[in-house]
Order: C-alpha cells, then structure tokens, then sequence
C-alpha cells in the first residue's frame, strides 16, 4: 500500500518574509541605535528610516490566549509584525513614532512589565522544570516567577554597572545558559540512585548506563544481571537515570539547587567565561524559594554596589579576586567550590598572589 502524501523536509518559513518593510528596506543598512528608555530602542538606517522597538516580559510558557492578545496589539501599533528575542522577550517592531507612546501607554494599562533593555535584568532564559521534564531536580517556572518579582525594579528602571544575565536551569543536563550567565541557578541532586533491578535488564542497556557515569562509579552486577553502584565515586549527577528510568535518583526532601556565577558569552572586554560554583546547596522551597531568591538579589545588590561601570559580573570578581568576593558577599566558602574532576589543575592557584 502507498504511504499517504505527506509533506517532509520543507524547513522553517524563510524569515524575510516576516520582516517589517523598514526592515526589508533597509537590511544590512542600519546606522546605529539609541536605547531611548529601558523598555525602548530606536535603530536608524543609513536611509534615514528608523524603527522604534519597544520590549516586554514574557513568561515564556504562554497559553495561545496570551499570544493573540499579544498578536491584537502588533496588529494595532506595528502593522502585525513582532518577534521573540533571544532570552523570549516579546519585542513589538514599531514604524511609526506616533504610535510608540500609545503602545507604551496600552501595555502599561494592560499590566505587562517593558524593560531589560541596556545594563539591566532581562527575561531569565529557563527550562522545563516540573511542568514537562522527567529529570527535573527543581521547578523552573515557578522559580523564575519568584525571582523575577524580586528583581522586577531591575528589569524596568534601576540601573547596573552592566547587563546581568540569569538563567534556569533545573538538572546538571544545563538545558539553556547557566553555564555561561552572571548568575545562574542549576539544580542538583545530593542522594545517590536506587536500581530496581528487576526492571534494569528489560529496560537498560547495560554498555550505555556503565558509558553514561562521568566518574566511572558504576559497573556490571551479573548475579543480578543489573549493574551496581560505587557510593564513593558518584556525584549524583542523574545521567545514569537519562539512559536508564530503572535507575531512579529524585528525591524530594533532597533535592535542591546550587547558584553559579561569573559567566558570560559575549567576547566584549574579556573573553567569555563559564559560571562558577559558589552556593552548592539550597534546599527546594516552593512555591516561592524564599532563600534562593534572596541569595540571588543578594548577589546582585553587592555587585551592583561594588562594581565598576562596564563591568559583568566575571570581570568584577576576576578585579577584585574570588576571596574578596565571598568576603564582600558573606557567602561561605566551601569544599564543594575546590574543582575534583578532570581539568582542576587549571583552577588552582599556581601563584603566591591573593589577599588575606
Ligand atoms: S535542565 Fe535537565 S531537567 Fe531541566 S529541561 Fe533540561 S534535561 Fe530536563
Ligand atoms: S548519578 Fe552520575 S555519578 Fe552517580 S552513578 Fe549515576 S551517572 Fe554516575
């Protein structure tokens, strides 16, 4: 029997075509951009034409209720043309100056958050957390809420020495960008798995569970023709589990996050950096992790106070040093900080330099 017609490998819609006609007119032509207020941008082309940009939060998981409403009001203000940024902001493409300040006006009314716009919070880049992930260790949503109420100022007016990025990230799989934010959340398990034997022969492949841990802690148990598990070499990082459900790791009185940070991407000043360990454990605490939230605005208050214009967060720690950083922020250093695996040689210090 034929298969039925069906449609394959056809790609993405090109992009072109859903470009504002100042956009198409002017492509590759633009001149230069002026943040005009926290939530707005105007970009001029060599034309003379500009294009005003006025951006608003998003919670990224939005029902398609919310994206009509947000569809009705680029339809009104910007001819139906927007676009979602990098980080999920909703960004509302505007050609005409007259109607930026009704737009501005009608979100305002409407209660959406404009901002995270130049040295500022911007959206929290984010993952799936309880809402649809079998190896979450925490929520992402609900935590990027609480956060993001108490950072909210920094999103729409106060200002920071520069950008400071945040992101979600609920298993070490690091779905997104806490490698490589200012400040960043990933999630952690701290017990080691359970094996249910009796499922692990009809459900694992035992090459690819052994292949899987980064410590080599597990290996073959032919009596229970499962395998086992070495309690001192595992680090409870959940891989064994991503191949292997039969090898289960949550637990809920456990559980809980770790803040990193330092990170960045941009090669602006200093090279990009990877986030780094500073806050190995806080327990999980919904629906509003009271004490993640304060640990994250915590940091971000010391770092708004301390660093000097331009500067991300990793440039400001690297100036003043990692000691003095966890001296100004009263964030107890611990050995969970000291790198143990393969590339630690390289984050010693390999010089007399430091201060007491
Ligand atoms: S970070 Fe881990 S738990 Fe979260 S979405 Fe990615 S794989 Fe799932
Ligand atoms: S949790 Fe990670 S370290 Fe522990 S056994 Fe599984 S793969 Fe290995």
């Amino acid at each position: 029997m034929a298969l039925p017609q069906r449609k394959t490998d056809i790609g993405p819609p090109h992009y072109k075509q859903f470009l504002p006609p100042v956009i198409q007119k002017n492509y590759g032509d633009w001149k230069y951009h002026e943040v005009l207020t926290p939530g707005s941008m105007v970009h001029v082309a060599e034309s003379g034409d500009k294009l005003w940009t006025v951006r608003m939060a998003s919670p990224r998981i939005l029902s398609t209720d919310t994206i009509r409403e947000i569809c009705a009001l680029a339809e009104k203000y910007c001819d139906g043309y927007l676009r979602f940024t990098s980080r999920n902001n909703v960004e509302f493409l505007v050609s005409d100056e007259k109607k930026v300040a009704p737009l501005m006006k009608e979100l305002k009314d409407q209660k959406r958050t404009v901002g995270g716009i130049g040295p500022m919070i911007s959206n929290v880049v984010h993952t799936q957390g309880w809402v649809h992930c079998h190896s979450a260790c925490t929520d992402a949503s609900g935590l990027v809420k609480s956060m993001m109420d108490e950072l909210h100022d920094y999103f729409t007016t106060k200002e920071l020495p520069n950008k400071v990025r945040l992101a979600v990230a609920c298993c070490v799989n690091m779905c997104g960008a806490v490698h490589c934010s200012d400040i960043a959340i990933v999630a952690v398990h701290t017990k080691m798995p359970e094996i249910n034997h009796d499922n692990f022969k009809n459900m694992c492949e035992m090459p690819t569970v052994i292949g899987a841990c980064p410590t080599r802690a597990i290996s073959p148990d032919p009596a229970k023709k499962s395998v086992k598990i070495n309690p001192d070499k595992c680090m409870y990082c959940g891989n064994c589990f991503t191949v292997c459900p039969p090898i289960s790791i949550k637990n809920p009185e456990r559980d809980g996050v770790a803040i990193v940070v330092g990170g960045k991407v941009s090669s602006l000043r200093s090279n990009p950096k990877f986030s780094k360990l500073v806050i190995p454990y806080i327990s999980n605490e919904p629906p509003r992790w009271p004490k993640v939230v304060a640990a994250v605005k915590h940091i971000v208050d010391v770092y708004a106070k301390n660093a000097k214009k331009h500067e991300r967060v990793g440039e400001w720690i690297e100036r003043i040093g990692w000691e003095r950083f966890f001296s100004l922020t009263g964030i107890d250093f611990t050995f969970q900080s000291i790198d143990d695996f393969t590339f630690m040689r390289d984050t010693m210090r390999t010089a007399s330099t430091f201060k007491w």
